[in-house]
């Protein structure tokens, strides 16, 4: 692999700002082609799909960057690229824009993170001769948030070998939170009606999507003996429900053809019912593989139990999907083997759908290995894409983006489809730590306001595993009703 990036260059005043394999000469892009440089004509399609309009770009030289509209005059003009979001392991600086002040409207009311930029001229939007020009990098920044490029030969790892939120941009810089590039879409949305005032720009409508990872469907069901009688003995002692010394042993029992009733972990028809009140569709993400004993999980998509509940999700009109197992986040061939298996016994009970997707056991990612492993596997989407630790825009957006490998400098046929939360990263101590009273709700909500605010979708990850008390269910719901 030829290394693209340079992890001990700072911002090189020569620093390329495209990838190397991409020509850097002027390409003069004719209205109605697409771009030759593949980062070009990815941001293309991302500004299509953002602003439904046939917007080119087109590269003067190695510091600007002329935005055009196929069919109108004129153009927007970025002269201040910032080289450092196109290469890994620079430290970018940081500052913030207030959009009011110069007659923008700021989609959450708040001045916006300016990652790359140690300070903004004023105006940041000037009139010049043929069209308008901005002095950010917006479409730098889009490149840079999107495709990760910050975790390209990351260097600092948690213990799950993950790129932790605390060594991101965002989480030093405290912009997590911000959907920063949707916010900066926004104000170029903004200027493309200035500059072409005719032009009309899609609108889109806020979503919510429920998904939940499919770690542990039933707590007594699939457990071998020794583990069934530690578990049992646990939740009749540590827990105080000493009717799991009964109730155990029946649900295991019973397990066979389905997942019984009184298990508290088979909130199916629970989540099922919910999503259903409030108009959406959940997505179930099933283990079909075991790279980790101690952290997979306990059941194999063929048993009959399983198959039937993946037949119930499929007949209710949900989803089902793939949830690859611990170690397959650096292993393209098993993530793919993985996918194989769920579409193979998803096959056998008659379970169609246009589109599958999946996430990562334990939010694992390694960019851009990841995503080859998505790839190979023939996968639609994915949906990992939040840190564990806290719940944020780790992409910058709240919107489904077409994927990009920012080390080949080469798109791929997968949709990435960020998470914003997941409910550990909210209640559990581990992590944020706010329980599940109104403390958690204020933050789910304020993450849900934000999705709203610029039109795109609020992602939520909760586990089936995790409604087992009136206050986690309680707690849902109001999230989802909110
Ligand atoms: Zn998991």
């Amino acid at each position: 692999m030829t290394a693209l990036y340079d992890r001990n260059s700072q911002a090189r005043p020569n620093a390329s700002p495209i990838p190397s394999g991409v020509p850097q000469k002027l390409s003069v892009v004719s209205p109605g082609v697409t771009s030759s440089e593949p980062v070009l004509a990815w941001l293309e399609q991302v500004l299509q799909e953002r602003f439904g309009l046939p917007l080119l770009l087109e590269r003067d030289g190695p510091e600007r960057l002329y935005l055009r509209h196929a069919e109108a005059p004129g153009h927007i003009l970025f002269d201040r690229l910032q080289p450092g979001f196109y290469l890994a392991g620079v430290d970018l600086p940081h500052c913030q824009w207030e959009a009011t002040e110069e007659g923008f409207d700021a989609p959450l009311d708040l001045p916006l993170p300016a990652p790359g930029a140690a300070s903004l001229p004023r105006p940041l939007v000037e009139p010049a001769a043929g069209g308008l020009t901005i002095h950010y990098d917006i479409l730098g920044l889009t490149y840079w948030m999107l495709s990760r490029v910050e975790e390209v030969d990351a260097q600092v790892l948690d213990r799950h070998c993950r790129f932790p939120a605390s060594a991101s941009h965002a989480g030093r810089h405290g912009y997590l939170e911000r959907p920063v590039v949707d916010e900066w879409l926004a104000v170029l949305g903004q200027v493309i009606r200035r500059q072409w005032p005719q032009a009309q720009l899609r609108q889109h409508e806020f979503t919510l999507r429920p998904s939940h990872d499919v770690d542990r469907p039933s707590r007594y069901g699939f457990a071998r003996d020794v583990k069934l009688a530690r578990v049992m003995l646990g939740d009749a002692l540590l827990h105080r429900r000493p009717q799991a010394l009964l109730v155990g042993p029946w649900v295991r029992l019973c397990t066979r053809r389905r997942l019984h009733p009184l298990d508290p972990l088979n909130t199916f028809d629970w989540l099922m019912d919910v999503s259903e009140r409030h108009g959406l569709t959940s997505a179930f993400y099933f283990i079909c593989g075991r790279t980790d004993p101690r952290k997979d999980a306990d059941y194999e998509p063929e048993h009959p139990a399983m198959r039937h509940l993946m037949r119930r999700i499929h007949e209710r009109g949900h989803e089902v999907g793939l949830h690859p197992s611990y170690h397959t986040f650096r292993n393209p061939k098993e993530l793919a083997n993985e996918a194989e298996r769920l579409r193979r016994v998803c096959a056998e009970e008659g379970i169609e759908q246009a589109q599958w997707g999946g996430r990562m056991h334990y939010l694992r990612w390694q960019m851009p290995l990841t995503l080859q492993g998505y790839e190979q596997a023939g996968l639609d989407y994915d949906t990992t894409l939040s840190y564990a630790e806290a719940p944020g825009f780790r992409c910058g957006t709240c919107f489904d983006y077409p994927a990009f490998d920012p080390v080949k400098g080469e798109p791929l046929a997968l949709r990435i489809r960020p998470l914003i939360a997941m409910e550990a990263s909210v209640i559990s101590p581990l992590y944020l730590g706010l329980g599940t009273g109104e403390e958690a709700f204020k933050r789910f909500s304020m993450l849900k306001a934000r999705c709203r605010a610029v039109g795109g979708t609020f992602t939520l990850l909760w586990h089936n595993s995790e409604l087992t008390t009136s206050a986690q269910r309680e707690l849902y719901e109001r999230v989802l009703s909110d």
